[in-house]
């Protein structure tokens, strides 16, 4: 766009301090941004989007750059920042602010332990951009006017409480650093957390986990001081014997660009090894092409592809959602076209708290009802978890039914029941 080769002209688009000084966070920004792109009705569209969605909006230059404006309701980058209330679809009943039940899983404040022997710890409740389908949408970001985000206490005021289970808790030896997004950590506190969590010696492995280099890549390349500290707590893990990982955030490969090739042949450089999750989301990457062109660039840049995910069940992207089905046809195109090693494994997160299970590891699938049931034996080994498709995968009468209580609760008991009739273990 002329605008961007301006501003690429008159400011420095490699700093990533510019980036986010630059980044768009409001409608009337927005709107400056697209110039004659910005109709009023796409942008009472976009007004109606964000009074609906459950993440503000932030978006880098770099992002922007990266949308098509000339396809801007089908662009895969836009879908994932930018709601427009006309393809807003009503949410699934069984959609829930927390779905995946992490607060009830943290046995103190911005730490979270579901499995055995790892946890999650939130750090910042910030990132570069906001994702429209962001997993902690009940408490990353700024409150919207659908949602008022629940804030975890400051960050150090819970620090030492959260090394203190972690050092009384010596099963745990992997601890993910993620939030919010470890690129709105400042270089002091990516040693902080590097170097108090390396100096807890039943910890083996820390990986640091962030959008970032999908959003914001010159902060690799820019941000000295913050790139020096990871490289350092790598460094240290290293000579302790300890593995620091980044995981990165990539959907489609249209976001991979110089920049990121720059940010991961620096960090790749640096020792620094690389895995990425990708969600699987309609309209974005639920495309055989698509992901296996993603897989197959990320393995050239030393990005490990680890997971793809399906999306959670959050307010507001139902449209977004895949089938079951449909993550199993896409990992069945996927799988073969590179090395094992880099192919990613697709999973559902189950709501409740199941955690991650293979795709096509389920005990029970009604690809009528839309409803697949797993088990997690090491995880809740008493318990059924159920995932449903996006109610528009389904026939017309189905997503009547799932609209009454009384037939949706049955379709889910019968599902249970088949899965159990399946499973092991509930003799
Ligand atoms: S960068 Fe990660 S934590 Fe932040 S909004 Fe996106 S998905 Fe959520």
């Amino acid at each position: 766009m002329d605008r961007i080769a301006r501003e690429m002209m008159t400011h420095d688009f490699a700093d990533a301090a510019w980036q986010e000084r630059h980044a768009i966070t409001r409608v009337d920004q927005l709107r400056a941004w697209m110039g004659v792109a910005a109709g009023d009705d796409l942008m009472r569209d976009i007004e109606l989007g964000l009074a609906r969605a459950p993440m503000a909006m932030r978006i880098t230059p770099y992002v922007l750059n990266l949308i098509d404006w000339s396809n801007f309701l089908q662009d895969p980058i836009r879908k994932q920042f930018i709601p427009v209330g006309s393809e807003i679809l009503p949410s699934h009943p069984l959609r829930r602010m927390d779905s995946l039940h992490e607060r009830e899983s943290s046995p103190v404040d911005g730490l979270v332990h579901r499995y055995q022997d790892k946890v999650l710890l939130l750090a910042t409740d910030r990132c570069p951009v906001y994702c429209r389908f962001c997993t902690r949408s009940y408490g990353v970001g700024l409150d919207t006017q659908s949602v008022s985000k629940k804030r975890s206490p400051a960050f150090q005021s819970r620090w030492d409480t959260i090394l203190a289970y972690l050092r009384a808790t010596p099963v745990i030896v992997d601890v993910v650093v993620s939030g919010g997004d470890c690129f709105r950590l400042k270089p002091s506190r990516i040693l902080t957390i590097g170097m108090g969590l390396l100096s807890i010696p039943s910890i083996r492995r820390v990986r640091f986990a962030t959008k970032g280099l999908a959003v914001l890549p010159m902060k690799v390349t820019s941000d000295h001081e913050w790139t020096d500290a990871l490289a350092e707590v790598s460094d240290a893990g290293r000579n302790r014997g300890v593995e620091v990982s980044f995981h990165t955030h990539f959907n489609h490969p249209r976001e991979i660009t110089a920049y990121t090739i720059a940010a991961a042949e620096l960090l790749f450089k640096a020792g620094i090894r690389m895995r990425n999750q990708s969600v699987l989301m309609a309209g974005v990457n639920d495309d055989p092409e698509v992901m296996q062109q993603l897989v197959k660039t990320l393995s050239d840049l030393h990005i490990q592809p680890y997971y793809v995910y399906t999306c959670d069940l959050i307010d507001g992207i139902e449209h977004l959602r895949c089938s079951v089905r449909l993550a199993c046809q896409i990992e069945k195109a996927v799988r073969g076209i590179t090395a094992g090693y880099n192919t990613p494994l697709f999973v559902v997160d189950t709501p409740g708290g199941g955690g991650k299970r293979d795709v096509h590891s389920f005990e029970h699938y009604d690809s009528q009802t839309g409803i697949a049931v797993y088990q997690a034996p090491s995880v809740r080994p008493k318990q059924l978890f159920t995932y449903p498709d996006p109610l528009h995968s389904l026939a017309p009468d189905v997503q009547v039914a799932w609209s009454d209580p009384q037939h949706a609760k049955r379709m889910l008991t019968d599902a249970v029941e088949a899965g159990r009739a399946n499973s092991t273990g509930f003799e």
